[in-house]
C-alpha cells in the first residue's frame, strides 16, 4: 500500500475522462474517493466498478457552478470519513470558437464551470482544511494556461485564471499545512472536445488531437503530487504527449 491508502479525496467532474480515470487509480491505491458530476448514472457505473475491485467510493450529484452543491459534496466526505485530505478541482468544459463567432452563452458556460467551479471548490474546501490544519488542493488547468491558441481565447483565459487563482491560494495558505498543486495536461483522450459546436474549431481540434495522452498519464501525475511527504508541495506539473 502507498501513502495514498486511506486518504479522503473529493474529485469533481469524475463521470468521464481524467476525473474518472483518477478516481479509479486512487481507489485502487486505497483512497476513499468522493466523486461528483452532473451525470449521476455514469457515477453509479463507476462506483460499482470500483466497489467490485474492493475500493471505497461515495457518489454525489454535483454541478460545480452551484456553491451549495459543492459544499454538499465536501460535507458528504466529512460526514462519511471525518476529514478531507484533498480536493481535485477537475470539472471543466471546452466549447471552443473564435471570438468573432460571438458564442456568448458558451463563453459564459466556460467561465462558470472552469473558473467559478474551481472557486467554489476552494470556498468549500478551504475552511475545512484550515480547521483540520492540513489538506491539498489539486486544480486542473491546461497547457492553455500558458499559451493561447486559435479559437481558444476564452477557454485559455479560464485556464490562465485557474493558474492565477492556484498561485494566489498557495501564497495565501502558506504556513497552514495546506498544499496546492496545479496540473496542466496537454492533449488527453477524453470527452472534452465533444462539446465543440463551432465548425472551424472542430476542424482545428481534429488536427490538434492527432497525438493524445491516455488519461492515466494525468492520473499518475495527480498521484505523484498526492503521495509526496507533507513537507513537499508539488506546485506545478505540465504533462504533454511526446511529439
Ligand atoms: P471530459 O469532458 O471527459 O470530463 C469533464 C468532466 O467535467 C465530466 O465528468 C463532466 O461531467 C464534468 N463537468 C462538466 N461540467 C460540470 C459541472 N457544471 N459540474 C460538475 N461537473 C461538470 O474532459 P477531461 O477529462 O479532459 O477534462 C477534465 C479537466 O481536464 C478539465 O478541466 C479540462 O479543461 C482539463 N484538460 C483536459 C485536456 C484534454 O485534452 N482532455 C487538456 C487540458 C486540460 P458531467 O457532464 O457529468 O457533469
Amino acid at each position: 500500500m502507498t501513502v495514498i491508502n486511506g486518504k479522503v479525496v473529493v474529485i469533481t467532474g469524475a463521470s468521464s475522462g481524467i476525473g474518472e480515470t483518477t478516481a479509479r487509480l486512487l481507489a485502487s491505491l486505497g483512497a476513499h474517493v468522493v466523486i461528483g458530476a452532473r451525470r449521476v448514472e455514469r457515477l453509479e457505473v463507476l462506483a460499482s466498478d470500483i466497489k467490485k475491485d474492493g475500493g471505497s467510493v461515495v457518489i454525489q450529484q454535483l454541478d460545480v457552478t452551484e456553491m451549495e452543491q459543492m459544499q454538499a459534496i465536501i460535507e458528504v466526505a466529512q460526514s462519511r470519513f471525518g476529514r478531507v485530505d484533498a480536493v481535485i478541482n477537475n470539472a471543466g468544459v471546452m466549447p471552443l470558437s473564435s471570438l468573432e463567432a460571438l458564442k456568448i452563452k458558451e463563453w459564459n458556460r466556460m467561465i462558470d464551470v472552469n473558473i467559478r467551479g474551481v472557486l467554489h471548490g476552494i470556498a468549500s474546501g478551504l475552511p475545512v482544511m484550515k480547521k483540520q490544519g492540513f489538506g491539498h488542493f489539486i486544480n486542473i488547468a491546461s497547457i492553455g494556461a500558458y499559451e493561447v491558441s486559435p479559437t481558444a481565447a476564452v477557454y485559455c483565459a479560464t485556464k490562465y485564471a485557474v493558474r492565477a487563482i492556484t498561485d494566489g491560494l498557495r501564497q495565501e495558505t502558506a504556513g497552514q499545512g495546506i498544499r496546492v498543486t496545479l496540473i496542466s495536461p496537454g492533449v488527453t483522450e477524453s470527452e472534452l472536445a465533444e462539446s465543440i459546436t463551432d465548425n472551424e474549431a472542430k476542424e482545428i481540434m481534429k488536427e490538434y488531437r492527432r497525438t493524445t495522452l491516455p488519461a492515466t498519464a494525468i492520473a499518475r501525475a495527480i498521484v505523484y503530487a498526492l503521495e509526496q511527504p507533507e513537507y513537499v508541495d508539488v506546485s506545478e506539473l505540465v504533462i504533454k504527449p511526446v511529439i
